[in-house]
């Protein structure tokens, strides 16, 4: 039995597919019966051998059980077997355990941090602000108590007080919630579906090909929207641009997705610039509360 103990200790968890031979054969020994129990096997129709066999399988598992540390029921493999409708699960009583435990939470955290960072990137906030957190916006004394999960707002006032870091901090938080995000100017947003017309006459050599309900339905759907520099363009004359922002301003308002605004202008001279229709939306979706000017001093005069 020595050389078992010596065969066991050499082993290290690892994810099932680096799964050596020994550690497979540690694996399966798991859910042998102790050599007691197993000593009652009898049968007329099984053959000697393969019980006599059964039982030397379960005095080798006795002897490395003998060998692990108190509650420790994984013999050194550190995960207890899947079979089927049998949870996988981890010893969390022996050294083998904890480590493939803290294995297997790094490579989840890691996977984690990895896609949200990614999503991140590109979910369209400019460089010069993917750096923007709630925690470190000068400006968040105007917001209070400010409840992050919930809600619509429209910032505004004058160019450089903070307002976009502002929103790609609340953006941010979003993220972290779990929720789908994406920044975007109305300029372009509008130059986005722009740039979609046209398309239909190279569909013949692109496999998929983006139309502008995609895009619309991009940003309709989206969980969490930051609409920067909105009343930047002056679109109030042009039907079709407020059609499109229409549709999508307002069926995030109908389906209650959040959107944050920023604008230079307040709300009655941003909605001279994009059309009373759509603002009116905007200050649905927000409710008066949460139209806030940002006030102090140009950030980037600093
Ligand atoms: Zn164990």
């Amino acid at each position: 039995m020595v050389a078992l103990q010596v065969l066991h200790q050499g082993l290290k968890p690892r994810r099932s597919e680096e799964m050596t031979p020994e550690l497979e054969r540690l694996r399966n020994m798991q859910y042998l019966p102790r050599t007691g129990a197993a000593a009652y096997i009898k049968s007329d129709w099984l053959p000697a051998v393969w019980i006599d066999n059964q039982l030397k399988r379960c005095q080798e598992r006795d002897a490395i059980q003998a060998t692990r540390p108190e509650g420790c029921f994984c013999l050194g493999a550190g995960k207890l077997f899947a079979r089927m409708g049998v949870a996988e699960e981890i010893c969390y009583s022996c050294p083998e355990g904890w480590a493939l435990y803290h294995h297997e939470k790094t490579k989840k955290e890691g996977l984690k941090a990895d896609r949200y960072s990614k999503a991140w990137e590109r979910c369209g906030v400019p460089k010069r602000f993917l750096e923007c957190r709630l925690s470190t916006s000068p400006v968040m004394e105007y917001l209070g108590d400010w409840d992050v999960l919930s809600d619509s707002w429209f910032f505004w006032g004058a160019s450089g007080v903070g307002k976009t870091g502002l929103a790609v901090g609340w953006l941010y938080e979003r993220l972290q919630a779990g929720d789908s995000v994406l920044f975007t100017t109305v300029p372009d947003l509008l130059g986005e579906i722009k740039a979609t017309y046209g398309v239909v006459a190279r569909s013949y050599d692109t496999l998929s090909v983006t139309g502008e309900e995609d895009v619309i339905q991009k940003y309709l759907t989206v969980d969490s929207l930051v609409l920067d520099d909105l009343g930047a363009e002056q679109i109030g004359n042009e039907d079709w641009l407020q059609d499109r922002l229409y549709r999508i301003i307002g069926g995030r308002h109908d389906e209650l997705r959040p959107t944050v605004f920023t604008s230079n202008h307040n709300i009655q001279a941003t909605g001279q610039r994009i059309g009373e229709r759509i603002t009116w939306r905007i200050v649905e979706s927000c409710s008066k509360s949460n139209i806030i000017e940002i006030t102090g001093h140009n950030l980037r005069e600093e």
